[in-house]
């Protein structure tokens, strides 16, 4: 089975060819982040217009690397939502025309289940598992207890943790995306701030940061005021150290009351140097089979989109010409 896959939920245009789900023939990103810099942020007609200079393009370079043309192909997938309308449109709608054309069969991908399915790009995920999804938009814990079979059991009340992330870097003074600026400046600090953990309501798995951010900020402003030195990397580290500390605890927690050994960590925010190191520690401690995919796959890319739509494909969960991009789908409802 090989399938070409297709993600422009956000701000990168990408293009995948992976065979059967795992094994990558080709892997195009082309990102925009020197576009959306300036505005310390993705803007949405910007990321769309983008796209719609750059699809073309990136699905020619994905055919040629992989030395293969449309006949060869089983499928063609693409990332339905959750993501900026305008810009999941520009995929779909390139998605639609190939699948039309060369008359292969189109599978819609949810985002979160592609940067689920990245660990598949490692080795074959084990049921059941627990899921943290830590990216710019979602901060969830999921439950699977087979393929393409997702049960929400916590998620984000507020502000997702790579938002967080990208937010508290602005305030630092620090170029957008953030995540990865305050990852480096974190290791040159100490944990001197001792912000808040929210940990919420005992027994509970969902998260909360923007207290967490607020309390940064006011007290980056707080010493501004008084005209206090700030040591913008004991402010990363901080910030950092109180990040981490709850995701584990509740992941960990998560994987003992559901009872799984298996656990895998998803999404841009799992790229981070010392979420990753936190968890090697605590899952070798309690023989829990970790699992986070290699830096370039945690970020958005099409590869994840091939890997999650190769079990579609199985399923034969194949959409129509009438697909349409959705900028919310609820995970549990997309399940087969
Ligand atoms: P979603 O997947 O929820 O729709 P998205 O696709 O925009 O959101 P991703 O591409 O998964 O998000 O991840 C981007 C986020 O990951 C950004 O917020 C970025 O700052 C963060 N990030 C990337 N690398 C790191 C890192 N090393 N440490 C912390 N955060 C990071
Ligand atoms: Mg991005
Ligand atoms: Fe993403």
């Amino acid at each position: 089975v090989i399938i070409l896959s297709i993600e422009t939920s956000c701000d990168e245009t990408a293009c995948s060819i992976i065979r059967n789900g795992n094994e990558i023939l080709s892997n195009v990103v082309v990102s925009q982040i020197e576009s959306h810099k300036r505005f310390g942020g993705v803007v949405p007609e910007v990321a769309s217009r983008h796209h719609v200079e750059t699809i073309t393009l990136v699905i020619e370079e994905a055919l040629q690397t992989a030395g293969l043309s449309p006949p060869d192909l089983s499928a063609v997938a693409v990332t339905e939502g959750p993501g900026l309308i305008g810009a999941l449109l520009v995929g779909i709608n390139a998605a639609k025309a190939f699948s039309f054309a060369h008359e292969l069969p189109l599978i819609p991908v949810h985002h979160i289940a592609g940067h689920i399915y990245a660990n598949q790009l490692e080795e074959d995920l084990q049921f059941p598992l627990v899921s943290l999804i830590v990216s710019g938009g979602h901060t969830e814990l999921i439950y699977m207890k087979d393929h393409m079979s997702f049960e929400v059991i916590g998620e984000t009340r507020d502000d997702a943790v790579g938002e967080a992330y990208d937010k508290v870097a602005r305030v630092i003074g620090l170029p957008y995306p953030g995540g990865p600026h305050i990852d480096r400046l974190s290791k040159e600090g100490e944990d001197s701030f001792n912000f808040p953990r929210p940990y919420l309501e005992p027994g509970s798995y969902d998260f909360s940061f923007s207290g967490l951010k607020s309390s940064v900020i006011n007290t980056l402003h707080n010493h501004r005021q008084k005209g206090l030195e700030v040591k913008s990397a004991d402010v990363a580290r901080s910030f950092q150290e109180s990040v981490i500390d709850v995701l584990t605890k509740k992941t960990i927690q998560a994987v003992a009351d559901y009872e799984v050994e298996n656990l895998i960590i998803a999404g841009g925010v799992a790229a981070n140097s010392g979420l990753r190191a936190q968890f090697e520690i605590l899952c070798q401690e309690q023989d829990i089979k970790l699992s986070i995919p290699a830096l370039k796959y945690c970020t958005d890319n099409a590869a994840m989109i091939g890997a999650a739509a190769y079990h579609l494909y199985n399923n034969k969960a194949f959409g129509d010409l009438d697909l349409n991009g959705r900028n919310y789908i609820d995970i549990e409802e997309y399940s087969i």
